[in-house]
């Protein structure tokens, strides 16, 4: 266990991220002291399966020998450099490489961030310039979608859809346009068809676009599946309808696969899932199996094109970050996609992905808590309910979702409780067993609970 001290220098010294501050201060961290696997160890010594690899990240476990030592031959051989004024390294290129290689926009062009939040801003300061580049400055809007997750930059929560990324941060813009997020148990009207619902959807956002005058909106971002907003997914045919509105309307389409790209939902990237064609699509996460800050954003040459001529005429393209395809994030980013192809994501998330969803359906589908389980390939949430017949959730003050996650963590296990859906989104190297292992100790949390709250 860690000193108490140490204990004590976190609570009054961490700001911590996406945490409550004052119950902070009275609960203390939760402190991860080492890896081994899909394990991950806390300071008292107490082993967990980690279903949520870390914050959607760790793909291949939390103790990868092989990215190790990536990033140990990489420091010895150039542990600085940067990407301005036509500057490369050998392992920035060795990524690209790979990256082109599955990317579903060919040819294509390849920024580099450092967070999924970078990757994301970078990519509305992209169509803005293609805007501007083709002559049209005033498409400058950006559609987005209620309880969207898109980062914590200022654009990132600009373009994130849950109220407290907002609430007392003062940041609203009507330059962003929330359409409604594509959930059908929870934004369908009673009766209504998966088919019905996204013809509503498409038909109400074709309703925001003309309102707000198509010559006013440079893009629209969406994640494949939404993640940190309940792992959403969306009616079959919703992608594919969508491209062809924002077609219609000039407006481009940004993937946002931080949480999706490299295999998560069964192909390497979720727009593939979905069955559609982005302009420009972000990656983080997964990238480097989390191991280090690293991002993408992959750029389709139509793009492309205008870009570099704008770029050209402008005496240079004005963006980059210090960090952009730096030598030592881009080695292990590069050694996990070398991995990822060797013990095959894509069908381990498919096969994995299927044993996980029968597993949940067996257990929960019949829980008088459980509301609706969702997901596609290898992730998974659980979303409870007070009635299931009316679908009434909990009252907000109740936490349930909170309880739900510590008496997981009481059980072994972590998994993530957004409001009162708890997600699951184990590492690919997780084996049959710890799913169900996994999936058996979430349904005793969830019956823990509903024995805590009387019910
Ligand atoms: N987009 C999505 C879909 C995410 O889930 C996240 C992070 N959870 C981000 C963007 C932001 O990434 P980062 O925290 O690396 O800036």
């Amino acid at each position: 266990m860690l000193h108490n001290s140490a204990r004590a220098i976190d609570m009054s010294l961490h700001l911590h991220s996406q945490t409550d501050p004052r119950r902070h201060e009275q609960e203390g961290p939760f402190v991860i002291s080492s890896g081994d696997g899909v394990h991950v160890h806390d300071d008292t010594g107490k082993r967990y399966i980690e279903g949520m690899a870390g914050l959607w990240t760790a793909s291949l476990g939390f103790n990868d020998a092989r990215l190790a030592a990536a990033a140990g031959a990489q420091f010895a051989r150039l542990a600085n450099y940067h990407t301005f004024n036509h500057r490369s390294n050998e392992a920035c290129i060795d990524l690209m490489e790979q990256i082109a290689a599955i990317s579903p926009l060919a040819p294509c062009k390849i920024f580099f961030a450092n967070s999924g939040s970078e990757a994301n801003d970078s990519m509305i300061r992209l169509a803005w310039y293609y805007q501007a580049a083709r002559g049209m400055p005033h498409k400058r809007r950006i559609i987005s979608r209620q309880g969207a997750f898109h980062g914590s930059t200022v654009m990132g929560a600009l373009l994130s859809g849950l109220p407290h990324m907002h609430r007392s941060f003062g940041t609203n813009s009507d330059d962003i346009l929330y359409a409604t997020k594509p959930h059908l148990y929870r934004e369908g009207h009673e009766g209504e068809s998966e088919d019905d619902f996204a013809d509503r959807l498409i038909h109400e956002l074709e309703a925001m676009i003309l309102k707000a005058g198509p010559d006013t909106i440079a893009a629209m971002i969406a994640e494949p599946v939404m993640a940190a907003g309940g792992v959403i997914v969306p009616p079959r045919d919703y992608f594919a309808r969508l491209r062809q509105l924002l077609d219609r309307h000039d407006i481009l389409l940004l993937a946002d696969e931080v949480v999706c790209g490299f295999g998560r939902t069964g192909n390497w990237f979720g727009s593939q899932t979905f069955d559609f064609v982005p302009d420009m699509f972000s990656v983080a996460k997964g990238l480097s199996s989390g191991y280090l800050p690293i991002a993408a954003v992959v750029v389709s040459d139509r793009l492309y094109q205008a870009i570099a001529d704008e770029g050209h005429r402008n005496g240079g393209f004005g963006h980059g970050f210090t960090y952009s395809g730096h030598p030592v994030t881009s080695a292990v980013a590069a050694e996990a996609l070398r991995i990822y192809h060797e013990i095959d994501v894509v069908g381990r998330a498919r096969a994995l992905g299927s044993h996980m969803h029968a597993a949940l359906h067996e257990a929960l589908a019949d829980h008088p808590m459980v509301g609706e389980i969702r997901g596609v390939g290898l992730i998974a949430g659980v979303e409870l309910v007070a009635d299931r017949r009316t679908r009434q959730s909990f009252p907000a003050e109740a936490k349930v979702g909170a309880q739900v996650e510590r008496a997981c963590r009481a059980r072994g296990i972590i998994l993530r409780n957004m409001g009162d859906v708890l997600a699951l989104c184990p590492p690919y190297i997780v084996e049959p067993e710890q799913l169900d292992e996994l999936v058996h100790a979430l349904a005793l949390a969830i019956e823990d609970t509903r024995t805590s709250l009387g019910l």
